[in-house]
């Protein structure tokens, strides 16, 4: 019963494009963030930028293993899918 459905897991973990950002300020941007599985596997094809479960728009990129997790992306990502439906509705509605 290992597998519960789960449609994201630590394997989706990818980095920002890192590379491009100026390096005395990019300590934020040097996260692995959270994002649907098929997304990503599309957007590394294409180099489309995907959504991250924290609302950044990023490009993944291969090599995520080197970057900590982004903490909001964990933080939704251990919501689970209804504490994120929740949490997002309220970003949308508050201000
Ligand atoms: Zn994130």
């Amino acid at each position: 019963m290992g597998n519960l459905g789960t449609e994201l897991d630590t394997d989706t973990r990818v980095e920002e494009r890192s590379e491009v950002l100026p390096a005395h300020d990019g300590d934020h941007e040097r996260f692995a963030h959270y994002a649907d599985r098929d997304k990503i596997t599309e957007a590394m094809v294409t180099g489309t930028p995907v959504v991250a479960l924290c609302g950044k728009i990023w490009v993944p990129s291969r090599d995520p293993k080197k970057y900590p997790v982004c903490p909001e992306c964990k933080r939704l990502f251990d919501l689970g899918p209804e504490g994120r439906m929740r949490d997002w509705q309220e970003r949308n509605s508050g201000s």
